[in-house]
C-alpha cells in the first residue's frame, strides 16, 4: 500500500516536472491506487460477508485476524487472495 502510494505520488511530481499539467497524472495515480485497493475491498469474512479491513466505522490498512462482527477466525478461513 505504501510502496503504491510513494509510486503514485513520484508519477505526480515526475510528470508535473515535466509536462506541467498534471492532471492526467494524478488520474492515474488514483485510478492506480484504487486497483492497489481492490483485492482489500475483497477480502470479506467467509461466515457474514463483513470485509477484514473495517472495524466498526473505521476501515484499517491491513486485515483483523477475526472478524469483527462474528467473531469467525479469518486466519483458518480460506482466503480469497490465495
Ligand atoms: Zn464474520
Amino acid at each position: 500500500m505504501l510502496g503504491v502510494l510513494g509510486l503514485a505520488v513520484l508519477l505526480v511530481v515526475v510528470t508535473d516536472r515535466f509536462y506541467g499539467h498534471s492532471s492526467l497524472a494524478f488520474a492515474a495515480a488514483i485510478i492506480m491506487l484504487l486497483v492497489a485497493n481492490t483485492p482489500m475491498l475483497r477480502f470479506n469474512c467467509p461466515a457474514c460477508g463483513q470485509n477484514a479491513f473495517f472495524r466498526g466505522p473505521f476501515v484499517v490498512p491491513w486485515p483483523s485476524r477475526t472478524c469483527t462482527r462474528c467473531g469467525h477466525d479469518l486466519d483458518l478461513a480460506p482466503s480469497q487472495n490465495r
